[in-house]
């Protein structure tokens, strides 16, 4: 028999801004066990590029977590608080081909901007052709000009975007002086070499912004799959915003059980007490990506507390 050549490299890319909550669990089971069962590596990078807005602890408390649930990733964990040269590096060679924009627009100045369809400001072009005379650079912007990005998701089916109608120049350096997320993702997963973006439909709308940005920077567009997002009763999404509660690492086995089903995996009743090394392993024989459903969803209740 012979082994497959290793053509799959996936990520789980958490931002330390909270404890893991269910939202991001699934996005971890989906990540891993489409890479396992494709035979691929799958890495951890703590996305905690917005300093400002990590909790100093969460991090660890993450990791734990991913422990508790018996999750093995491969080589080192990234953290992109330790990535500034990377991210310097790549905003230079934009600037280098005059793909940016120094911008000295204040929030205020911005606030009767058009917005996007996911809540972010449209620029309205204000520093486009040059600073005004007096003023000064607090931003960089990417140009995004006339383009549209279009792409195969694995669950959400054809993505079309115009991305002056549904982004905008968008921001790559911020007036606070730390790199924007879109950057730092995409020079992460290309250094990394992930072939393969797996994680929730919350980020639908950034990934034309970073299919652009990597077509700017002449780095491969890895294929990505979306998985349908964990919302509330009020059909908010589950983030530390919404207060969603931290998962249970005392009894991780029903929350796992809650992630397949919620993946519309179909995990069988009788391993609903079992532990979690007996889902996994049930989990690796049955994963279907083709199961996974596309829209948000409530998680169905837990089950029963684990023996
Ligand atoms: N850090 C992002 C989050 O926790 C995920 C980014 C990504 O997977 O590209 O929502």
């Amino acid at each position: 028999m012979t082994t497959p050549a290793l053509s799959y490299r996936g990520r789980f890319a958490p931002s330390p801004t909270g404890p893991l909550h269910f939202g991001s669990l699934v996005a971890a089971v989906g990540s891993f066990l489409e890479a396992r069962t494709r035979y691929g590596e799958w890495h951890l990078r703590m996305e905690d590029v917005d300093a400002p807005r990590c909790i100093a602890a969460a991090a660890g408390e993450i990791l734990r977590a991913l422990e508790a649930f018996g999750f093995a990733w491969d080589g080192e964990i990234v953290w992109q608080s330790r990535r500034g040269e990377a991210y310097a590096a790549a905003l230079e060679r934009l600037k280098a081909a005059g793909r940016v924009f120094p911008c000295a627009c204040t929030r205020r100045e911005l606030a009767d901007s058009a917005i996007a369809p996911d809540g972010a400001a449209i620029y309205p072009g204000t520093c486009r052709a040059g600073l005004a005379p007096g003023r000064t650079a607090r931003a960089w912007r990417l140009r995004v000009r006339d383009a549209r990005v279009s792409f195969d998701d694995a669950i959400q089916g054809r993505i079309v975007s115009d991305l002056a109608r549904d982004a905008g120049d968008f921001i790559l350096l911020r007036a606070d002086g730390l790199f924007a997320y879109q950057l730092a993702v995409v020079v992460d997963d290309a250094e990394a070499g992930i072939t393969h973006v797996v994680r929730g439909a919350d980020l639908l709308a950034s990934t034309s912004r970073q299919i652009f940005l990597q077509q700017c920077l002449g780095v491969p567009t890895p294929d990505y799959a979306h998985l349908p997002v964990a919302v509330n009763a009020e059909r908010e999404k589950l983030s530390k915003q919404t207060l969603a509660a931290p998962v249970d690492i005392s009894r991780p086995g029903p929350a796992l059980y809650a992630a397949l089903e919620f993946l519309g995996q179909r995990p069988p009743p009788e391993l609903l007490g079992a532990a979690v090394s007996e889902l996994w392993i049930w989990a690796q024989a049955h994963w279907r990506l083709d199961r996974v459903p596309c829209g948000p969803a409530l998680p169905t209740p837990q089950g029963p507390a684990e023996p």
